[in-house]
Protein backbone atom coordinates (compact mmCIF):
# COMPACT_ATOMS: atom_id res chain seq x y z
CA UNK A 1 0.00 0.00 0.00
CA UNK A 2 1.08 3.42 -0.89
CA UNK A 3 2.02 5.77 2.25
CA UNK A 4 -1.29 7.69 1.94
CA UNK A 5 -4.48 6.25 0.11
CA UNK A 6 -8.17 6.61 0.07
CA UNK A 7 -10.69 4.67 2.44
CA UNK A 8 -13.90 4.61 1.03
CA UNK A 9 -16.94 2.64 4.03
CA UNK A 10 -19.42 1.61 2.01
CA UNK A 11 -23.17 2.41 4.52
CA UNK A 12 -25.18 -0.46 3.50
CA UNK A 13 -28.90 0.88 5.35
CA UNK A 14 -31.56 3.01 3.79
CA UNK A 15 -34.92 3.89 4.89
CA UNK A 16 -36.68 2.58 1.90
CA UNK A 17 -35.65 1.36 -1.59
CA UNK A 18 -35.46 4.15 -4.40
CA UNK A 19 -37.12 2.89 -7.69
CA UNK A 20 -34.36 3.24 -9.85
CA UNK A 21 -31.38 2.33 -7.29
CA UNK A 22 -29.40 -1.22 -7.11
CA UNK A 23 -26.26 -0.35 -4.95
CA UNK A 24 -26.47 -2.64 -2.02
CA UNK A 25 -28.57 -1.37 0.87
CA UNK A 26 -30.90 -3.22 3.37
CA UNK A 27 -33.95 -1.40 4.89
CA UNK A 28 -34.99 -1.61 8.77
CA UNK A 29 -32.18 -2.76 10.14
CA UNK A 30 -31.74 0.07 12.27
CA UNK A 31 -31.22 -2.11 15.61
CA UNK A 32 -27.73 -3.26 14.12
CA UNK A 33 -25.79 -0.31 12.97
CA UNK A 34 -23.54 -0.62 15.92
CA UNK A 35 -22.82 -3.73 15.28
CA UNK A 36 -21.93 -2.68 11.69
CA UNK A 37 -19.57 0.34 13.25
CA UNK A 38 -17.94 -2.02 15.37
CA UNK A 39 -17.15 -4.22 12.70
CA UNK A 40 -15.96 -1.24 10.30
CA UNK A 41 -13.78 0.02 12.88
CA UNK A 42 -12.49 -3.75 13.40
CA UNK A 43 -11.58 -4.01 9.71
CA UNK A 44 -9.86 -0.27 9.92
CA UNK A 45 -7.45 -1.70 12.40
CA UNK A 46 -6.83 -5.00 10.86
CA UNK A 47 -5.64 -2.67 7.23
CA UNK A 48 -3.72 -0.19 9.05
CA UNK A 49 -2.30 2.31 6.31
CA UNK A 50 -2.25 6.35 6.39
CA UNK A 51 -5.59 8.30 4.32
CA UNK A 52 -5.80 11.35 2.73
CA UNK A 53 -9.13 11.00 1.84
CA UNK A 54 -11.81 9.54 3.28
CA UNK A 55 -15.47 8.69 1.84
CA UNK A 56 -18.80 7.42 3.53
CA UNK A 57 -21.10 6.23 0.78
CA UNK A 58 -24.31 3.92 0.65
CA UNK A 59 -26.76 3.48 1.13
CA UNK A 60 -27.06 6.29 3.25
CA UNK A 61 -24.75 7.58 5.53
CA UNK A 62 -26.57 9.88 7.10
CA UNK A 63 -28.81 7.41 9.10
CA UNK A 64 -25.66 6.81 11.27
CA UNK A 65 -25.21 9.17 14.33
CA UNK A 66 -22.30 11.65 14.75
CA UNK A 67 -21.17 9.53 17.20
CA UNK A 68 -20.67 6.73 15.11
CA UNK A 69 -18.99 8.20 12.65
CA UNK A 70 -16.84 9.62 15.18
CA UNK A 71 -15.89 5.97 15.96
CA UNK A 72 -14.87 5.04 12.68
CA UNK A 73 -13.17 7.59 11.94
CA UNK A 74 -11.15 7.93 15.32
CA UNK A 75 -10.11 4.43 14.03
CA UNK A 76 -8.22 5.68 11.19
CA UNK A 77 -4.64 7.31 10.80
CA UNK A 78 -5.90 9.90 8.84
CA UNK A 79 -3.82 12.54 7.03
CA UNK A 80 -3.60 16.10 7.91
CA UNK A 81 -5.91 18.26 5.58
CA UNK A 82 -7.50 15.35 4.52
CA UNK A 83 -10.79 15.13 2.68
CA UNK A 84 -13.19 13.26 4.33
CA UNK A 85 -16.65 13.34 2.84
CA UNK A 86 -20.10 12.03 3.67
CA UNK A 87 -23.43 11.03 1.15
CA UNK A 88 -26.35 12.26 2.85
CA UNK A 89 -29.97 12.30 2.42
CA UNK A 90 -32.16 15.38 2.75
CA UNK A 91 -34.69 13.30 4.92
CA UNK A 92 -32.25 12.14 7.54
CA UNK A 93 -30.09 15.10 8.02
CA UNK A 94 -31.22 17.93 9.90
CA UNK A 95 -29.17 20.61 11.52
CA UNK A 96 -28.12 18.80 14.58
CA UNK A 97 -27.21 15.92 12.70
CA UNK A 98 -25.05 17.77 10.30
CA UNK A 99 -23.12 19.77 13.39
CA UNK A 100 -22.35 16.24 14.72
CA UNK A 101 -21.30 14.95 11.38
CA UNK A 102 -18.13 18.38 11.73
CA UNK A 103 -18.07 18.02 14.89
CA UNK A 104 -16.98 14.21 14.20
CA UNK A 105 -14.52 15.53 11.55
CA UNK A 106 -16.28 15.05 8.29
CA UNK A 107 -15.71 18.28 6.04
CA UNK A 108 -17.74 17.45 2.88
CA UNK A 109 -21.34 16.96 2.13
CA UNK A 110 -22.87 15.30 -1.00
CA UNK A 111 -26.04 15.42 -1.05
CA UNK A 112 -28.70 12.81 -2.44
CA UNK A 113 -30.82 15.59 -3.79
CA UNK A 114 -31.33 14.15 -7.36
CA UNK A 115 -34.00 16.82 -8.68
CA UNK A 116 -35.72 20.04 -6.97
CA UNK A 117 -38.62 18.97 -9.19
CA UNK A 118 -41.40 17.53 -6.58
CA UNK A 119 -43.10 15.35 -9.10
CA UNK A 120 -39.16 14.40 -10.66
CA UNK A 121 -38.65 12.98 -6.90
CA UNK A 122 -42.07 11.25 -6.12
CA UNK A 123 -41.48 9.40 -9.81
CA UNK A 124 -38.09 8.22 -8.36
CA UNK A 125 -39.65 7.14 -5.13
CA UNK A 126 -37.24 9.72 -3.18
CA UNK A 127 -38.62 10.43 0.86
CA UNK A 128 -37.66 13.89 -0.09
CA UNK A 129 -39.21 17.29 -1.27
CA UNK A 130 -37.66 19.62 -3.02
CA UNK A 131 -37.68 22.20 0.14
CA UNK A 132 -36.14 19.74 2.29
CA UNK A 133 -33.69 19.33 -0.08
CA UNK A 134 -33.09 23.14 -0.29
CA UNK A 135 -33.33 23.18 3.42
CA UNK A 136 -30.76 20.31 3.45
CA UNK A 137 -27.70 22.79 1.33
CA UNK A 138 -28.88 25.82 4.10
CA UNK A 139 -28.62 23.57 7.38
CA UNK A 140 -24.99 22.28 5.82
CA UNK A 141 -23.73 25.62 5.64
CA UNK A 142 -25.48 26.52 9.10
CA UNK A 143 -23.52 23.46 10.41
CA UNK A 144 -20.29 25.00 9.08
CA UNK A 145 -19.93 23.33 5.87
CA UNK A 146 -18.32 25.15 2.49
CA UNK A 147 -17.48 22.33 0.78
CA UNK A 148 -20.85 21.02 -0.36
CA UNK A 149 -21.66 18.87 -3.41
CA UNK A 150 -25.44 18.07 -4.97
CA UNK A 151 -26.54 15.04 -7.09
CA UNK A 152 -28.34 15.88 -9.81
CA UNK A 153 -30.34 13.26 -12.44
CA UNK A 154 -31.05 13.66 -16.10
CA UNK A 155 -33.15 11.81 -18.17
CA UNK A 156 -35.74 10.92 -15.99
CA UNK A 157 -39.25 9.69 -17.01
CA UNK A 158 -41.15 12.92 -18.02
CA UNK A 159 -38.39 15.52 -17.02
CA UNK A 160 -37.64 18.28 -19.27
CA UNK A 161 -34.47 20.11 -20.16
CA UNK A 162 -35.79 23.45 -18.53
CA UNK A 163 -36.47 21.84 -15.49
CA UNK A 164 -32.93 20.71 -15.21
CA UNK A 165 -31.37 24.24 -15.93
CA UNK A 166 -33.76 25.29 -13.25
CA UNK A 167 -32.56 23.24 -11.22
CA UNK A 168 -28.98 24.23 -12.09
CA UNK A 169 -29.42 27.31 -11.43
CA UNK A 170 -31.12 27.19 -7.65
CA UNK A 171 -28.09 24.82 -6.77
CA UNK A 172 -25.83 27.84 -7.71
CA UNK A 173 -27.38 30.40 -5.82
CA UNK A 174 -27.74 28.07 -3.08
CA UNK A 175 -23.89 27.88 -3.24
CA UNK A 176 -23.32 24.56 -3.40
CA UNK A 177 -19.26 24.23 -5.02
CA UNK A 178 -19.94 20.90 -7.01
CA UNK A 179 -22.77 19.12 -8.38
CA UNK A 180 -22.74 15.24 -9.89
CA UNK A 181 -25.02 15.00 -12.67
CA UNK A 182 -25.72 11.48 -13.94
CA UNK A 183 -27.73 9.96 -16.80
CA UNK A 184 -31.06 7.79 -15.38
CA UNK A 185 -29.60 4.08 -16.08
CA UNK A 186 -32.11 1.86 -15.99
CA UNK A 187 -30.89 -1.35 -13.90
CA UNK A 188 -32.41 -4.60 -14.69
CA UNK A 189 -34.09 -6.45 -11.43
CA UNK A 190 -35.08 -2.41 -9.94
CA UNK A 191 -38.62 -1.64 -9.92
CA UNK A 192 -38.17 0.84 -12.53
CA UNK A 193 -36.77 -1.93 -14.82
CA UNK A 194 -40.09 -2.95 -14.93
CA UNK A 195 -42.38 -0.05 -14.97
CA UNK A 196 -43.32 0.24 -18.86
CA UNK A 197 -45.59 3.26 -18.38
CA UNK A 198 -42.36 5.47 -16.98
CA UNK A 199 -39.33 3.45 -19.16
CA UNK A 200 -41.67 4.16 -22.26
CA UNK A 201 -41.60 8.38 -20.74
CA UNK A 202 -38.12 8.01 -20.24
CA UNK A 203 -36.00 10.54 -22.71
CA UNK A 204 -34.33 9.14 -25.87
CA UNK A 205 -31.11 8.94 -27.45
CA UNK A 206 -31.76 12.21 -28.77
CA UNK A 207 -33.16 14.35 -26.08
CA UNK A 208 -30.78 12.58 -23.57
CA UNK A 209 -28.02 13.86 -25.23
CA UNK A 210 -29.19 17.64 -25.68
CA UNK A 211 -30.16 17.47 -21.73
CA UNK A 212 -26.58 16.18 -21.29
CA UNK A 213 -25.15 19.32 -23.68
CA UNK A 214 -27.10 21.67 -22.61
CA UNK A 215 -26.61 21.35 -18.98
CA UNK A 216 -22.94 20.53 -19.62
CA UNK A 217 -23.02 24.51 -21.20
CA UNK A 218 -25.35 25.85 -18.44
CA UNK A 219 -23.06 24.31 -15.36
CA UNK A 220 -20.11 26.00 -16.84
CA UNK A 221 -22.22 29.24 -17.42
CA UNK A 222 -22.76 29.17 -13.50
CA UNK A 223 -18.82 28.40 -13.06
CA UNK A 224 -18.76 24.52 -12.54
CA UNK A 225 -16.23 23.46 -14.74
CA UNK A 226 -16.50 19.83 -15.92
CA UNK A 227 -13.59 17.85 -14.52
CA UNK A 228 -15.41 14.19 -15.26
CA UNK A 229 -18.09 12.78 -17.94
CA UNK A 230 -20.88 13.71 -14.91
CA UNK A 231 -18.66 16.10 -12.52
CA UNK A 232 -18.78 20.10 -12.13
CA UNK A 233 -17.09 21.83 -9.49
CA UNK A 234 -16.38 25.47 -8.95
CA UNK A 235 -12.29 26.26 -8.74
CA UNK A 236 -10.57 23.68 -6.50
CA UNK A 237 -13.64 22.03 -5.33
CA UNK A 238 -12.82 18.23 -7.34
CA UNK A 239 -13.38 15.47 -5.10
CA UNK A 240 -10.26 14.41 -3.95
CA UNK A 241 -11.21 10.79 -3.36
CA UNK A 242 -13.49 10.03 -6.47
CA UNK A 243 -9.85 11.16 -8.64
CA UNK A 244 -8.24 8.43 -7.20
CA UNK A 245 -10.18 6.21 -9.07
CA UNK A 246 -10.22 7.61 -12.40
CA UNK A 247 -6.22 8.01 -11.95
CA UNK A 248 -5.78 3.94 -10.23
CA UNK A 249 -4.62 4.96 -7.22
CA UNK A 250 -4.87 3.27 -4.39
CA UNK A 251 -8.15 3.04 -2.24
CA UNK A 252 -9.75 0.51 0.17
CA UNK A 253 -12.88 -0.28 0.80
CA UNK A 254 -14.56 -1.38 3.79
CA UNK A 255 -17.70 -2.80 3.75
CA UNK A 256 -20.42 -5.28 2.77
CA UNK A 257 -20.15 -4.29 -1.90
CA UNK A 258 -17.08 -2.12 -0.89
CA UNK A 259 -14.63 -2.27 -3.91
CA UNK A 260 -10.71 -1.76 -3.34
CA UNK A 261 -7.59 -1.34 -5.56
CA UNK A 262 -4.89 -1.80 -3.49
CA UNK A 263 -1.46 -4.02 -2.83
CA UNK A 264 -1.78 -4.82 -6.95
CA UNK A 265 -5.35 -6.17 -6.92
CA UNK A 266 -9.28 -5.07 -7.05
CA UNK A 267 -11.25 -6.64 -4.70
CA UNK A 268 -14.65 -6.57 -3.55
CA UNK A 269 -16.53 -7.68 0.04
CA UNK A 270 -19.52 -9.79 -0.66
CA UNK A 271 -22.76 -8.13 -0.55
CA UNK A 272 -23.83 -9.66 3.09
CA UNK A 273 -24.36 -7.62 5.57
CA UNK A 274 -24.48 -10.02 9.13
CA UNK A 275 -21.58 -11.80 6.87
CA UNK A 276 -19.69 -8.41 7.38
CA UNK A 277 -20.66 -8.27 10.52
CA UNK A 278 -19.86 -11.59 12.34
CA UNK A 279 -16.48 -11.99 10.41
CA UNK A 280 -12.95 -10.82 11.87
CA UNK A 281 -11.71 -9.72 9.07
CA UNK A 282 -13.96 -8.52 6.03
CA UNK A 283 -14.06 -11.29 2.54
CA UNK A 284 -12.07 -9.89 -0.02
CA UNK A 285 -12.85 -11.58 -3.42
CA UNK A 286 -10.42 -11.01 -6.10
CA UNK A 287 -11.66 -9.45 -9.08
CA UNK A 288 -8.50 -8.40 -10.87
CA UNK A 289 -4.69 -9.49 -9.94
CA UNK A 290 -3.17 -7.39 -12.54
CA UNK A 291 -5.35 -3.98 -12.39
CA UNK A 292 -3.93 -0.66 -13.90
CA UNK A 293 -2.76 -2.08 -16.88
CA UNK A 294 -2.31 0.60 -20.01
CA UNK A 295 -5.70 -0.20 -21.84
CA UNK A 296 -7.67 0.62 -17.53
CA UNK A 297 -6.01 3.74 -17.46
CA UNK A 298 -6.89 4.96 -21.06
CA UNK A 299 -10.30 4.29 -20.03
CA UNK A 300 -10.89 5.85 -16.79
CA UNK A 301 -8.10 8.66 -17.76
CA UNK A 302 -10.66 9.79 -20.90
CA UNK A 303 -13.41 9.74 -18.31
CA UNK A 304 -11.29 12.89 -17.04
CA UNK A 305 -11.17 16.27 -18.95
CA UNK A 306 -7.81 15.78 -18.23
CA UNK A 307 -7.29 12.79 -20.39
CA UNK A 308 -4.75 10.54 -21.27
CA UNK A 309 -0.94 11.68 -21.02
CA UNK A 310 -0.05 9.74 -24.85
CA UNK A 311 3.63 9.14 -23.18
CA UNK A 312 1.96 7.06 -20.68
CA UNK A 313 1.15 4.69 -24.09
CA UNK A 314 4.77 4.03 -24.77
CA UNK A 315 5.50 2.43 -28.34
CA UNK A 316 1.66 2.71 -28.64
CA UNK A 317 1.94 6.38 -28.34
CA UNK A 318 1.91 7.69 -32.07
CA UNK A 319 -0.92 5.31 -33.46
CA UNK A 320 -3.65 6.09 -30.78
CA UNK A 321 -3.04 9.75 -31.76
CA UNK A 322 -3.09 8.42 -35.40
CA UNK A 323 -6.50 7.15 -34.93
CA UNK A 324 -7.44 9.99 -32.83
CA UNK A 325 -6.63 12.71 -35.04
CA UNK A 326 -9.69 11.91 -37.44
CA UNK A 327 -11.99 11.96 -34.18
CA UNK A 328 -10.60 15.52 -33.20
CA UNK A 329 -12.04 16.47 -36.69
CA UNK A 330 -15.14 15.67 -35.71
CA UNK A 331 -15.27 17.54 -32.34
CA UNK A 332 -15.60 14.22 -30.39
CA UNK A 333 -11.71 15.05 -28.69
CA UNK A 334 -8.73 17.43 -28.62
CA UNK A 335 -5.31 16.14 -28.52
CA UNK A 336 -2.87 18.74 -27.28
CA UNK A 337 -0.12 19.01 -24.63
CA UNK A 338 0.31 15.34 -25.11
CA UNK A 339 -2.62 14.37 -24.52
CA UNK A 340 -6.10 12.90 -25.38
CA UNK A 341 -8.92 14.14 -24.02
CA UNK A 342 -12.63 14.06 -25.07
CA UNK A 343 -14.87 17.28 -25.43
CA UNK A 344 -18.23 17.13 -23.83
CA UNK A 345 -19.75 15.43 -27.42
CA UNK A 346 -17.30 13.16 -27.17
CA UNK A 347 -18.30 12.27 -23.62
CA UNK A 348 -21.72 11.41 -24.99
CA UNK A 349 -19.65 8.80 -27.19
CA UNK A 350 -16.93 7.90 -24.73
CA UNK A 351 -17.33 4.28 -24.87
CA UNK A 352 -17.20 3.63 -28.36
CA UNK A 353 -14.20 5.94 -28.27
CA UNK A 354 -12.48 4.22 -26.08
CA UNK A 355 -13.16 0.84 -27.84
CA UNK A 356 -11.52 2.40 -30.87
CA UNK A 357 -8.56 3.52 -29.11
CA UNK A 358 -8.34 0.60 -26.86
CA UNK A 359 -7.83 -1.69 -30.05
CA UNK A 360 -4.64 0.12 -31.17
CA UNK A 361 -3.31 -1.32 -27.84
CA UNK A 362 -4.80 -4.84 -27.72
CA UNK A 363 -3.97 -4.92 -31.92
CA UNK A 364 -0.11 -4.11 -30.70
S1 LIG B 1 -30.61 5.84 -4.20
FE1 LIG B 1 -29.59 6.12 -2.23
S2 LIG B 1 -31.30 6.35 -0.78
FE2 LIG B 1 -32.18 5.48 -2.61
S3 LIG B 1 -32.11 3.26 -2.24
FE3 LIG B 1 -30.24 3.79 -3.37
S4 LIG B 1 -28.69 4.10 -1.83
FE4 LIG B 1 -30.70 4.18 -0.78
Amino acid sequence: MNDLTGLYIHVPFCRRKCVYCDFYSVVGKDDIFDEYVKAVVRNIRIAGGKYDTVYFGGGTPSLLSGRQINDILSAADIAEGAEISAEINPDSADIQKLRDFREAGINRISIGIQSLDDSELSVLGRLHSSKQAADAIISAQKAGFDNISADLMLGLPYQRTETVMQNIGRLSELGVRHISAYMLKIESGTPLSQNRELISNIADEELSADMYLEAVSCLEKHGYEQYEISNFAKDGYECRHNLKYWRCEDYLGIGPSAHSCTGGRRFAVPKDIYGFINSEKQEAVITDDAPCGISERLMLALRLSEGFLLSQAGEYADRLKAVAVPMEKHGLLKISGGRIMLTPTGFLVSNEIICRLSEVLEEG
